[in-house]
């Protein structure tokens, strides 16, 4: 068969009455599977246990959405085994085969996409568009990484030798952990997974607590596309309960984190330390938080500026680690800039996402509410409100209003510090040189974007401005897998590059054979 070439998921445009109907009529479907209880997933069992995860609709805390097993070191331990008794026979699948079961998979997706994008606006909170772009990227990644490993499945170009055969392949690891975040609930965990499975591993996945039931759609896709069993298992569980045993476990031969810097780093520390019968140095791969900012300089378009900065910093309520946090504005157009961005915000809609005129919907969960609110009211105290600031009660929803911050100091905590919800914080910066200086000053350095129309400029932020994806008179969110390979520098992670040629050699390892005749 031929394959053909990789092509990104075209959005769905939820502008059209039709497209509307059909998401109302499978919002209705999946309404009517709430409630559901899903198991462990290890080897070929599902698995019940007394305690559950109780995941609800950040929108409508009552309304719950599922509920899952809860997996304790015990089952981890079982995992871990089912993982290894399938490894040897997986890695030896060739990897065509492998890569048909992903892209089985995807074809899975694209029939249930507006039910998946259903279980987004109701587990996650996103929008509609932002759902569905979420489960277009899961497709993307899984055809993707098919292709991928076709190409590496092949063996390794060397220069020749007399008298002897060298050859060169690539081959997995063995078990991994995969730890997902719950922001891109499908994307992230289907890249994450569908890398390691792809390139002959097999999986132990612990889906973030606040959205296992998306993480459980896609497992129930994976085996019927006819990923085998053991080859991927499921321990949905307390990140703070098992987190540390699965990481640390000596059976663990690498590790695939995405989530929060304090967590990465923790990992990080954890996997280095080898435990009892180990008999590797464990790989990790950690893709970790940001501090993007945004600068606006004199020369800007300010009206597609302005539009950028609201999209990057409110769209799904902030909760990206590509979201723009900070928007730097040279001294000359501060004050227009922070008006726009003043009258834009009010302009926001705010309530449940499953209604189609709402921009802004819940954050996660309540304790994200609380953490969030606690920035907000450090920003009263020390910055000036310009837009937002209050929160709505916990009981109704997880709302927080999009708000936004002028005249926030550099190195102050809310310029510095990820705050993973919706807020802007809007600095006042001399002129270019100094916003590029106080873009940089952070630790972290995963997105940004410039708004300038001056060649040099645009050129001095290409080699200056230190992030793993910088954007240029665009928006600083919306990775396109293939065309934007995506990951951060220093503080944000290991700069894997997700949806890139480059990924999938972080789930193998080259073994060379020279052979004298
Ligand atoms: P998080 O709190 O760090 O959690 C991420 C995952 O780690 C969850 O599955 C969590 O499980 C688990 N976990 C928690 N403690 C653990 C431990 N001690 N050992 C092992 N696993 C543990 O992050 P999040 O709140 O889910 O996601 C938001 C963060 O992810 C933000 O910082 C954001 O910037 C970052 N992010 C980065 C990227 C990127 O590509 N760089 C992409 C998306 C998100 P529980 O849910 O059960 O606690
Ligand atoms: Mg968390």
């Amino acid at each position: 068969m031929a394959i053909l070439p990789y092509r990104p998921e075209m959005p769905l445009d939820f502008g059209q009455l039709a497209w509307q109907r059909a998401a109302e009529e499978a919002l209705q479907r999946v309404r009517r599977r709430l409630g559901d209880r899903v198991g462990l997933l290890l080897g070929d069992h599902w698995v019940q246990t007394a305690d559950q995860i109780v995941s609800r609709n950040p929108a409508r805390p009552a309304e719950i959405v599922g509920y899952t097993a809860k997996a304790g070191g015990e089952q981890v331990d079982r995992a871990v085994e089912a993982a290894w008794a399938a490894f040897d026979g997986w890695q030896r699948v060739p990897a065509p085969s492998r890569a048909a079961c992903l892209w089985k998979a995807a074809a899975m997706m694209r029939r249930e996409r507006l039910e998946l994008d259903a279980w987004e606006v109701l587990e996650a909170g996103k929008s509609w568009p932002e759902a569905d772009a979420d489960v277009a990227e899961a497709i993307d990644f899984l055809e993707y990484y098919g292709r991928q490993m076709i190409r590496l499945g092949r063996p390794v170009a060397l220069t020749p030798l007399a008298g002897e055969q060298d050859d060169a392949f690539y081959i997995p690891l063995g078990v991994g952990a995969v730890v997902p975040p719950w922001n891109f609930p499908l994307a992230i965990l289907t890249g994450m997974c569908s890398a390691a499975i792809v390139a002959g591993n097999t999986v132990v996945l612990k889906p973030a607590s606040p959205t296992p039931i998306i993480a459980a759609q896609f497992v129930r896709i994976m085996r019927e596309a006819g990923v085998p069993a053991g080859v991927l298992n499921f321990v949905p569980g307390d990140g703070s309960e098992i987190g540390d045993y699965l990481v640390s476990h000596p059976r663990i031969r690498f590790i695939s984190f995405t989530g929060s810097r304090d967590v990465g780093l923790r990992i990080n520390q954890l996997a280095a330390q080898p435990r009892p019968e180990q008999r590797w140095i464990k790989r990790v791969i950690a893709e970790m938080g940001g501090k993007d900012a945004i600068i606006v300089d004199e020369t800007a378009d300010l009206a597609s500026a302005v539009q950028g900065i609201m999209r990057s910093a409110f769209g799904f309520q902030g909760q990206k680690c590509s979201a723009c946090s900070r928007a730097i504005v040279v001294e000359a157009v501060y004050e227009d800039v922070i008006g726009r961005l003043g009258e834009m915000a009010k302009g926001l809609r705010m309530g449940p996402p499953e209604d189609f005129s709402v921009a802004v919907g819940p954050v996660i969960t309540e304790a994200a509410q609380h953490r969030i609110m606690q920035y907000i009211a450090w920003g009263k105290r020390h910055a000036r409100l310009v837009a937002g600031g209050r929160m709505i009660d916990h009981e109704t929803g997880y709302f927080i209003e999009p708000t936004i911050f002028g005249e926030v100091a550099p190195g102050s905590k809310l310029e510095q510090e990820e705050i993973f919800g919706p807020v802007l914080s809007v600095i006042r910066a001399g002129d270019w040189d100094e916003a590029l200086a106080i873009a940089n000053d952070t630790e972290y350095g995963l997105t940004g974007s410039v708004y300038s129309q001056r060649r040099d400029r645009i050129d001095a932020a290409r080699e200056v401005f230190q992030v793993g994806n910088l954007y240029i008179n665009r928006k600083s969110t919306g990775a396109v897998v293939g065309a934007h390979p995506f990951g951060g520098f220093n503080m944000s992670g290991t700069d894997s590059k997700t949806g890139s040629p480059d990924y999938l050699l972080l789930f193998l390892q080259m073994k060379v054979v020279a052979e004298a005749f």
